[in-house]
């Protein structure tokens, strides 16, 4: 290889991928769990420490590939116990990825592109337009980093991560070879193990990708929804005039139909003051969802400058979650943590001072209860 060639970064190579690779190189097909074990699992990015590997294979890894990481900006922790990182990615723009801890688990949520192209009214991330995709190594990254942060305080590594959901920026459909080989690495047991039903993607809906997504993994799914009618659904996120509300749940029908096992989709639907969150727009809700396997997680709008919305009282969020109830329908509040370090579901909080070159950069976090196993209220 010429110094010219960029080398193969190794730590955003699927399972697939990472065995392909190994047999370019010659080798053999265990190379390829050998390697993830050390990357993920290890946490080692210096060949000369993988010793099962064998001098000369070592030295041609590290002619042609390398193992690198994302650069932690910084580390914070809530006193509510949520944690975050910022990470700089190529190109200077930062991602945050927040860890919440629960009683019996610990929901990393993650991003999957630097913005987003869908512009949904209510969303801060849409406000700021699209930047672009992140690639496997940087949604993988971001799993590596709180995996390794947690490996360094002495957890055993990755083992305070039992979910991990796509709900940070970006629209993960969009975005879709990468976060499918990236999701195939979180559930691979030389990687990070985590079962099909604790890795959950969340769309806003973009129905021929959904449609593919069944074809190709089993992860648990989320429909961010946010309204029970189509002219209502159009206003807030536009992406329902090309796939409105029944077009888009007779894909999520398909999916949860192709899963090997029973399972639910979650309705997101966050509750804007005067605009979704009436007792008509509940029954209509009830009646859409009527033919779909589901629950629904209520998010009470979180403010952002110039959004122009407000979050309703905590009335009108019990008033609309009992209406739901009354039609039998399992539905949890998604509770806002982690709001000490900025770190709220869907927010516009963050500017982080970049101290090399001293420009603002503005960031997004999400925070949320895993929409798959919330508390039942
Ligand atoms: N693009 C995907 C995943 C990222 S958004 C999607 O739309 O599903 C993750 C969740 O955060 C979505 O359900 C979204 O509707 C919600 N969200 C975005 N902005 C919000 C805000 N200001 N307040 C509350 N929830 C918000
Ligand atoms: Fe994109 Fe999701 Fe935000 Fe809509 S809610 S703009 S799809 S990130």
């Amino acid at each position: 290889m010429s110094d010219t060639q960029q080398k193969v970064n190794l730590l955003g190579l699927s399972p697939a991928k990472m065995e392909e690779f190994f047999i370019g190189l010659g080798e053999k097909k265990f190379r390829a769990q050998q390697m993830l074990k050390w990357i993920h699992q290890m946490g080692e990015s210096d060949f000369t420490k993988m010793t099962n590997m064998g001098k000369p294979l070592r030295e041609k890894l590290a002619q042609v590939s390398e193992v690198a990481l994302p650069e932690v900006v910084y580390e914070d922790f809530s006193k509510d116990g949520t944690r975050k990182w910022v990470m700089r990615m190529p190109g200077g723009s930062a991602v945050e990825t927040v860890w919440i801890p629960e009683k019996d688990r610990g929901t990393l949520c993650i991003s999957s592109q630097i913005g987003c192209s869908l512009d949904c009214s209510f969303c801060s991330t849409g406000k700021q337009g699209f930047n672009r995709d992140l690639s496997v190594a940087e949604i993988i990254g971001q799993v590596y980093v709180a995996a390794m942060s947690f490996h360094e305080a002495g957890e055993r590594r990755g083992g305070k991560i039992t979910n991990v959901v796509l709900m940070g920026m970006g629209e993960p459909l969009l975005n879709f070879d990468n976060v499918v080989d990236a999701m195939h690495l979180m559930m691979d047991d030389n990687a990070y193990g985590l079962s099909k039903r604790r890795v959950t993607l969340s769309t806003s809906g973009v129905v021929p990708m959904l449609d593919k997504l069944g074809d190709l993994i089993d992860v648990s799914l989320a429909v961010s929804l946010h309204a029970p009618n189509d002219e209502l659904r159009n206003t807030l996120v536009p992406l329902n005039k090309k796939y409105p509300i029944k077009v888009l749940m007779e894909s999520v029908n398909r999916y949860l139909g192709k899963l090997p096992d029973k399972r639910k989709a979650t309705i997101e639907y966050t509750l804007i003051d005067g605009v979704n969150d009436g007792l008509e727009h509940a029954k209509q809700l009830a009646q859409v969802l009527r033919d779909t396997p589901c629950k629904v997680n209520l998010i009470p709008f979180n403010p952002f400058p110039n959004s122009g919305y407000k979050r309703p009282s905590n009335n009108r969020v019990y008033r609309f979650r009992d209406a739901l109830i009354a039609e039998n329908y399992v539905v949890t509040i998604r509770s806002t943590r982690g709001d000490d370090i900025d770190a709220a579901c869907g927010q516009l909080v963050g500017k982080v001072e970049d101290r090399t070159r001293r420009s603002e950069r503005y960031i997004k976090v999400v925070s949320l209860d895993n929409p798959q196993e919330g508390q039942q209220l």
